[in-house]
């Protein structure tokens, strides 16, 4: 099994691609910048790419989707609910002051409960709303992983304050979603650094009495 997650564009977003080395193949999740590293990565490894997964469509997620779909044909999954966020890209663009990336709408949406990734390594999709109405984690249970984009944070939870950001359902996904998985869960965040899920049910100061 090949993991590497590595910070990508001026927000350093957390890229994460998994590859089964024996079946060739990889999945990429959160391209949000700096494709022709993404893309000399996966030719370096030999591996031929699946999917490309997206946890949510802010612009620092999606923002290099489509030109890795381009260079490498691969399908892009993304939760429909996020339709109206992609669709925004120029009004993102302008928040950051960078240029709007080319994106297109979804292969397929990332509905809750849907199986994704590998063969070897499937992830079931969990439908967490709250930094946004279609965020998504990944949840590799064979692997005890979780990719949580920008719901959950080591020490902290995904902003609300954006549009489609709702306070309330951020807490409450994660509480009925992402608190039922194992602490000994290994969780890559949408930013900074990994952490478990019973690191944040002990110590994360926003769910503090769940
Ligand atoms: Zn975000």
């Amino acid at each position: 099994m090949i993991l590497e997650t590595f910070a990508v564009g001026p927000l350093a977003c957390n890229c994460t691609l998994l590859g089964d080395s024996e079946a060739g193949e990889a999945i990429v999740i959160d391209p949000g910048d700096e494709v022709d590293r993404i893309h000399r990565r996966i030719n370096e490894l030999g591996l031929k790419l699946k999917q490309i997964l997206i946890t949510h469509a802010h612009i620092d997620h999606v923002g290099g989707a489509l030109r890795l779909k381009q260079l490498t044909g691969a399908p892009i999954l993304l939760n429909e609910n996020d339709l109206p966020l992609l669709r925004m890209m120029n009004q993102q663009a302008s928040w950051l002051g960078i240029k709007t990336p080319e994106t297109a709408p979804p292969d397929e949406s990332l509905a809750d409960g849907v199986l994704v990734g590998l063969e070897r390594y499937p992830a079931q999709v969990l439908h967490t709303p709250g930094h946004t109405q279609g965020s998504v984690c990944l949840h590799f249970a064979p692997l005890k992983l979780l990719v949580a984009g920008d719901t959950l944070f080591a020490g902290s939870i995904g902003r609300t304050d954006l549009p489609g950001g709702d306070y309330d359902q951020i807490l409450d996904s994660i509480q009925c979603r992402l608190l039922a998985l194992p602490d000994e869960t290994r969780v890559l965040t949408g930013h900074g650094p990994a952490t478990t899920i019973g690191v944040e049910r002990k110590s994360n100061p926003f769910l503090r009495g769940m």
